[in-house]
């Protein structure tokens, strides 16, 4: 046996990312939860490395900086028994298709909403990606220290808006100023936010009726006597607590609190390791499954991250592993070339840079230095093992831009630069019908930029474009197809296989093309 300790190293991996809209807290719980496994010393050192541009997210001036492998990427932490995998997903100015993909690398994730605003536009959209993968979904409703909306009401608006099954794993008594703790549905105790103004112990046992001690301070408090009225409500109206549900996706836990005072950080965290899954198989594009213990490293790269410092050429690829162990040096199989590589030149996200390892198993993600090898979605395998991991989605892109090459005369680099990076997923190509005028299509603003410096110094094609704004692209059959249903409100294009889309202004567009062709059928990509 290769690794004796394969299956117990794949069962304490809980690999995640958290999903928010810009603001809602993530980096500062992000924080908190490294703090608690160790892996930085001192709030604020994840917080820096986002307000430079998108420049300084080199991972390895970061790294360089603080002496500890502390990346925008993974970051990993052991807590307890569990070895913990954060995969970033930026949702500000880096946000991307690259944000979308990470998702399908993940095993669960961790949405997380501000109690003031509830369910905003991004946490919506990150959402839908996740839970059309049918992962488990665990819901942190932040800054609890604020004055907020009614806890009530942001569990009907999860449900409203999202359209998923709610479980309160603890209830706020009292909020903002009056934030005295949480009541712990899930574990039958009370988390004091000011233990030193009552009995001195943070967490406080409740008897069998579901109560506070008689003789406890906070007994007196009104906020507490209405959160039990609500608690009982809650068990009586709300859904079960229901595992199966939760690892289908179908329900998802929710938890109050506030990251910025670290308070109810802790419980989140232990409870999710406890219910998050570790690795399962992974589909192949022939419907078949790999288990993540089968002894021999398979994975499949689900992000390159090109270094945008011009002296150097190199990007990374980002490697879920699948299943078996990865070992430095090691010689793997590309599977869409049938060409042989060697993982040398191979780097690890351990958070903590005392631990040296050199392993990595299922569960894992290893960042492999690449100089124009990989794409998106190639599959890695070692050994004898041939599987071919399923393709990732292509998500309906929302900002588009017209595009051409500035020099007339350049045309063939401008058509190759595009075509690749196409190909490597960094960009959507799409075509007017049929002028076959080039239009590129992406889901975040900084694709384009990347888009144009890429080409610039890797294709030495200068490229204009002209921005055509936000679109909402429908898909149509192409039986469906009658040129005539362009006008001044869509465009009608193709895609890179020539399938046809309609790219509409706006919702009023849309609609008034489905009440007039009520018969053709409108689709999106994920
Ligand atoms: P991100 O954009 O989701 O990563 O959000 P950040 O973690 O950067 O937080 C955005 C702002 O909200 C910062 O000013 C934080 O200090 C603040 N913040 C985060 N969590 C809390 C919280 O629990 N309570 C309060 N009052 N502010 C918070």
């Amino acid at each position: 046996m290769k690794n004796p300790n394969l299956h117990q190293q794949v069962d304490s991996r809980r690999t995640f990312a958290i999903i928010s809209h810009p603001d809602a807290g993530k980096t500062t719980i992000t924080e908190q939860l490294l703090l608690f496994g160790g892996a930085i010393r001192q709030a604020g050192t994840v917080k820096g490395k986002k307000t430079g541009n998108f420049a300084k997210s080199d991972w390895m001036e970061i790294e360089k900086q603080r002496g500890i492998s502390v990346t925008s990427s993974v970051m990993q932490f052991d807590y307890q028994d569990k070895r913990v995998n954060i995969l970033d997903t930026p949702g500000h100015e880096d946000f991307s298709e690259d944000t979308y993909r990470t998702l399908m690398a993940v095993d669960s994730a961790v949405m997380v909403i501000d109690s003031a605003k509830g369910i905003e536009a991004q946490t919506k959209k990150l959402f839908q990606v996740v839970k059309k993968r049918g992962i488990p979904i665990f819901t942190f409703i932040n800054k609890l220290d604020r004055d907020g909306r009614e806890p009530l009401e942001l569990l009907e608006e999860l449900e409203d808006l999202l359209n998923i099954e709610s479980y309160p794993m603890n209830w706020p008594i009292g909020m903002g100023k009056g934030m005295e703790g949480l009541y712990d549905i899930f574990n039958d105790r009370v988390e004091l936010y000011r233990p030193e103004n009552y009995d001195g112990e943070r967490l406080v046992a409740l008897d069998a009726n579901g109560e506070l001690p008689a003789t406890h301070k906070l007994t007196e408090n009104s906020v507490y006597h209405q959160v039990l009225e609500e608690v009982e409500l809650l068990k009586e109206a709300g859904d079960e607590f229901d595992v199966d549900k939760i690892t289908r996706g179908e329900q998802t836990p929710v938890f109050f609190g506030s990251a910025l005072t670290n308070f109810g950080v802790q419980t989140f965290l232990e409870t999710f390791l406890q219910f998050a899954p570790a690795p399962h198989s992974h589909p192949t594009v022939d419907g078949q499954e790999v288990s993540p213990y089968e002894e021999e490293f398979s994975g499949f790269v689900f992000k390159i991250q090109a270094n945008m410092n011009p002296a150097h050429r190199d990007r990374i690829a980002f490697v879920r592993i699948c299943s078996g162990t990865f070992e430095r040096g090691m010689d793997v199989n590309l599977q869409r070339t049938g060409k042989k590589t060697k993982l040398s030149n191979v780097t690890q996200f351990m958070a903590d840079a005392r631990e040296n390892i050199e392993e990595a198993v299922a569960g894992d993600i290893i960042g492999v230095y690449d100089t124009g090898t990989y794409q998106i979605g190639d599959t890695l395998t070692e050994g004898k093992l041939k599987v071919e991991y399923e393709e990732l989605p292509s998500f309906t892109p929302e900002l588009f831009m017209k595009v051409t090459a500035k020099n007339v005369m350049k045309q063939k680099s401008f058509h190759k630069g595009i075509y690749q990076l196409v190909q490597e997923g960094a960009i959507q190509l799409y075509k007017t019908y049929l002028a076959d005028e080039y239009i590129i299509g992406a889901v975040g603003q900084l694709q384009f930029e990347v888009f144009q410096y890429r080409m610039l110094n890797e294709y030495n094609s200068e490229v204009i474009m002209t921005p055509m704004g936000n679109k909402i692209a429908r898909w149509i059959d192409p039986e469906d197809l009658d040129e005539r249903m362009s006008s001044s409100r869509n465009i009608l294009a193709k895609d890179r296989f020539d399938q046809p889309l309609f790219l509409f202004e706006n919702q009023f567009a849309e609609r008034w093309f489905t009440e007039k062709y009520p018969e053709v059928k409108l689709k999106t990509l994920l």
